[in-house]
């Protein structure tokens, strides 16, 4: 590959760099724990290994393709979570972005191995009933790529046992307000759960919701 990348790409690197900065300010993310990736031409461009995003720039963007082979010449390490990343982006082509973090209460819940239930109208924003949550596998691995895509069938989001979460979007946009919602429904649950397991909606109200989203255009709309 040359060094000079297509305009679109240059606009993509921006784009990445500006929603990574979005993320750390919006709090979902633990240290240099998150990580985010965007679809580009024969693979994806994906946040580099520890470094902190405020010194992060474009051109430290990582760019490989899905069998984690670098797109370009001399650039830095992927993100130790790449193969999570690409194993999304390859097998699901509705999504154009993905978002993986450790925010707290989402992880807090993931460390019981529990899924968000349908307590509240808004977990439909993730696709469903609810949020499931993977099984464990040690961080970087297939296996954890085959769990993560196992809990995302019909959905846009899932919890990791002991690790986190992760959200897709149609655009990197979509994928963080996707995670911030995740946190936020796992913060409402916990709290919920003070009082006793809460009363959850039927499938009746849920399918309601479905409707409803659907003819607002609300959340992210599947692809045709
Ligand atoms: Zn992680």
């Amino acid at each position: 590959m040359g060094a000079v990348e297509a305009e679109p790409v240059q606009q993509q690197r921006q784009q990445l760099v500006e929603v990574a900065r979005q993320m750390n300010a919006c709090g979902v993310n633990q240290g240099t724990s998150g990580n985010l990736s965007l679809r580009i031409d024969g693979g994806l461009l994906i946040t580099p290994s520890s470094l902190p995003y405020e010194q992060m720039e474009a051109p430290d963007l990582v760019a490989i393709s899905f069998e984690g082979e670098s797109l370009v010449a001399d650039q830095r390490r992927p993100s130790s979570e790449w193969r999570l990343h690409a194993d999304l982006l390859r097998h699901r082509p509705d999504a154009e972005a993905v978002v993986h973090c450790h925010s707290v209460h989402a992880t807090a819940l993931a460390c019981h191995g529990m899924a968000i239930p349908s307590f509240h109208y808004m977990v439909v924003a993730a696709g469903g009933a609810d949020i499931r949550c993977a099984d464990y596998a040690t961080f970087g691995t297939q296996q954890l790529s085959d769990l993560a895509l196992a809990a995302l069938q019909d959905r846009r989001a899932c919890l990791m046992a002991h690790h986190g979460q992760v959200s897709l979007g149609a655009s990197l946009p979509q994928a963080l307000a996707l995670a911030i919602e995740v946190e936020t429904l796992a913060r409402m649950y916990l709290q919920a759960r003070l009082l006793g397991e809460p009363p959850l909606l039927s499938g009746e109200q849920i399918a309601a919701v479905e409707r409803q989203f659907t003819g607002l255009s609300y959340g992210q709309a599947d692809a045709p």
